[in-house]
């Protein structure tokens, strides 16, 4: 392939051509750097075959570049300014379709399934960073989860992502991506690298799933409340935070907390990913025998 058809030349001209502003509610900070992409997806796990979902696909050239890789690439983008632009820099990949919509407003199972058919999957994203949390969270709850979350966010982001129990930045996101799999930041990417330049640095990092779940659980949807119910209140005990969650009384949390082995005033940030499964197993067996 020349330069003039290299996926950036490709979406440089056609970006220029269709006079696209980028808009800044809709995180639109590209990343068009070829050189820069190859080296961010050869830490990527795409092979031949390789299904990928990406949100935001913006002006494509990502995109472009992990088909050439031989992926089959769902994007879904909620930007129809963009059409052009990734009709242009996509056109000749067949192993490529863009959705246009909304990845908030999708009804992900139903987008999964039709575009995977139940064949596992990957998600690869430079992620719009006023959605980040949104779509991990949603990502991490999904039945048809995606194999590994390889995605670009807020370095103060990937700092919450990844953190530890104990650590400050320990809190909902950091205990459902610990429940998801193990995750590692693959690159520190300072904000030059984006077009336009964003305010902060970001952090590509990936999330590999577990193979099994780190713990057992009796009931995967009370384990989910459990957690948040942990972090709801963070000036609340647990205790508190339980009742409301689950309204029970004092004593039936009291009781809970007991017989889970943990003092009545702990505070749910506290506890680790386990920990946090004993609470919910203790919760669910209470709850299903009232
Ligand atoms: N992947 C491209 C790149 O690296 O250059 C673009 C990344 S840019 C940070 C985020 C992209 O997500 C933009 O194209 C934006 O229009 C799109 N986007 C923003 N909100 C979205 C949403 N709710 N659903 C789907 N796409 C969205």
């Amino acid at each position: 392939m020349t330069e003039a058809f290299s996926p950036e030349a490709r979406a440089r001209a056609a970006l220029n051509r269709a006079d696209f502003r980028a808009s800044h509610s809709l995180g639109q900070n590209f990343l068009l750097s070829e050189g820069f992409l190859a080296d961010m997806l050869d830490a990527v796990p795409i092979h031949d075959g390789t299904n990928v979902l990406e949100i935001g696909p913006g002006a494509g050239v990502m995109t472009a570049m992990m088909a050439a890789r031989g992926a089959r690439v769902v994007a879904v983008e909620i930007d129809r300014h963009l059409q052009p632009v990734l009709e242009s820099v996509l056109s000749g990949y067949e192993n490529v379709t863009v959705r246009y919509e909304d990845i908030l407003k999708a009804d992900l199972p139903e987008l999964i399934e039709t575009a995977f058919s139940s064949a596992p999957y990957i998600l690869v994203a430079n992620l719009p960073y006023y959605i980040t949390t949104a779509v991990l969270e949603r990502m991490f709850a999904l039945a048809s989860a995606p194999e590994s979350i390889c995605v670009m966010v807020q370095e103060e982001t990937s700092r919450r992502i990844l953190a530890q129990p104990g650590e400050k930045q320990w809190c909902l996101l950091s205990a459902q991506a610990a429940w998801y799999g193990d995750g590692r930041i693959l690159r520190n990417v300072p904000r030059a690298y984006f077009e336009p330049q964003p305010h902060v640095d970001s952090c590509f990092l990936c999330l590999e799933r577990h193979a099994d779940p780190p713990a057992y659980v009796s009931d995967e949807q009370i384990f989910r409340k459990t957690v948040q119910a942990a972090f709801m209140m963070r000036r609340k005990t647990l205790l508190n935070n339980l009742r409301a969650a689950f309204s029970l009384t004092r004593d039936e949390a009291e009781r809970i907390l007991a017989s889970a082995g943990l003092p009545p005033g702990i505070r749910g940030e506290a506890l680790n990913i386990r920990e946090l499964a004993d609470v919910s197993n203790v919760l669910a067996g209470s709850l299903h025998s009232r």
